[in-house]
């Protein structure tokens, strides 16, 4: 991490890495992006196929529940920086491993130091207890957390409302928060 990094840089490298086997079958990297002038970062689990496809992240069917819900507190999308733990999409969908996610970790790390956001919204289990070295998010989901200099807040992963319903409501009232936190 230094002085000089860029956003440019920082695809760069992730797109020509190959420190791990998810780069064996990737189509694409998926670096992240938005335009950040809500100083707002959220970070997923992992592309999915979509995302491997088109080389950009949530834009599949958990990505339009989370538009909506920034959406329904006047946030745009493309004002917020969107990444996820890992930048190439696991075989199938499995979730990543952990060899996977510290290796990544770095470009996530670059992201972070450059971008300083005001706040960091961790989306679901696997983000949230790797970042946080929580065994489970239910009881600090809709807090926020401080941690090594860094503000995060836990909410659900928005794939999971697809298949339980009852999360969507806690899930946009969580959306809600960080928008307040940031406006
Ligand atoms: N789920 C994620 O965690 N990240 C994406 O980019 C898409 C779906």
């Amino acid at each position: 991490m230094n002085e000089h990094d860029t956003l440019d840089k920082i695809n760069a490298d992730i797109r020509y890495c190959k420190l791990c086997s998810l780069s064996d079958a990737r189509k694409n990297t998926v670096p992240g992006e938005g335009n950040f002038l809500k100083k707002l970062m959220i970070i997923g689990e992992a592309p999915g196929y979509h995302e491997d496809q088109s080389g950009r992240p949530f834009i599949g069917a958990a990505g339009k529940i989370l538009r909506n819900a920034l959406a329904k507190n006047q946030i745009n999308i493309e004002d917020v920086f969107i990444t996820n733990i890992v930048k190439c999409r696991p075989p199938n969908n499995r979730p990543p491993q952990i060899n996977e996610k510290k290796i990544c970790h770095q470009y996530l790390d670059r992201q972070i130091f450059l971008l300083k956001p005001r706040i960091i919204c961790l989306l679901g289990n696997v983000a949230s207890s790797y970042i946080l070295n929580l065994n489970s998010i239910t009881n600090e989901r809709g807090k926020v957390i401080h941690k090594d200099g860094l503000k995060f807040f836990i909410t659900y992963h928005p794939a999971a409302t697809i298949y339980n319903r009852s999360l969507l409501n806690t899930f946009e009232l969580d959306i809600k928060k960080v928008a307040e936190y940031v406006s």
